[in-house]
């Protein structure tokens, strides 16, 4: 059997590639055109927050409403919540790098389809190679299957960091979830403790 490749992916990869600086990467992505849909129905892309010497990283989903609106991630209410968990890591959030799988919202806040998410992460992964973080966060599946790959399951893989490009990764829930599940849920206390742990992993590091 073959598969078709998906050439807007590999000219993602290449563009990304050559880019020579953070800067040059997040200037390609407003002109990126390559998800027809996301592309037409997007306010503007959301390339993510990079403070100069981030050395935690948070990788999310996809912008929603909010974040479509103003270019920046995680600024609704999974943006609040991620802001006070952090600070009660000890960590402000304007020391973190945080940039999200899929850089244009889609539609009614659908979930990023797989090939979409797959042409994204071209420019998320030399982002990474230039924030060059100690320790990478994801928060939800989509960025979990980013990082590691389908088939693995958030339960069986968060609780301790594992090694990943030569850095740490810690998986944890996405504060989508913790809000649906409410303050007494499992998903809030296992993402303020996966925060907290990923925190620590930075201090020692
Ligand atoms: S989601 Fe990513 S790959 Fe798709 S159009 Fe937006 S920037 Fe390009």
């Amino acid at each position: 059997m073959t598969f078709r490749r998906d050439s807007a992916a590999e000219g993602i990869r290449r563009a990304a590639i050559d880019a020579k600086s953070l800067a040059s990467i997040n200037a390609l992505i407003p002109g990126c055109v390559a998800c027809a849909e996301l592309a037409a129905e997007r306010t503007r892309t959301v390339a993510g927050d990079f403070p100069a010497k981030a050395q935690l990283m948070l990788v999310g989903e996809a912008p929603g409403a909010q974040e479509d609106a103003v270019g920046r991630p995680f600024v609704g209410k999974g943006g609040q919540l991620l802001d006070r968990l952090l600070a009660d890591a000890g960590v402000t959030r304007a020391s973190v790098a945080v940039a999200n799988v899929v850089k244009c919202r889609p539609p009614g806040n659908r979930p990023p389809k797989r090939a979409e998410a797959n042409r994204c992460a071209g420019w998320l992964d030399r982002q990474i190679d230039f924030v060059d973080p100690e320790v990478v966060v994801t928060l939800g599946m989509t960025a979990l299957t980013w990082a590691l790959g389908l088939g693995h399951r958030l339960g069986e893989v968060r609780g301790s960091a594992v090694d990943w490009r030569g850095r740490r990764l810690v998986a944890t829930y996405h504060p989508s979830a913790a809000l649906r599940f409410g303050p007494s849920g499992a998903p809030m206390t296992l993402l303020r403790n996966d925060l907290s742990y990923a925190a620590s992993l930075v201090t020692a590091a």
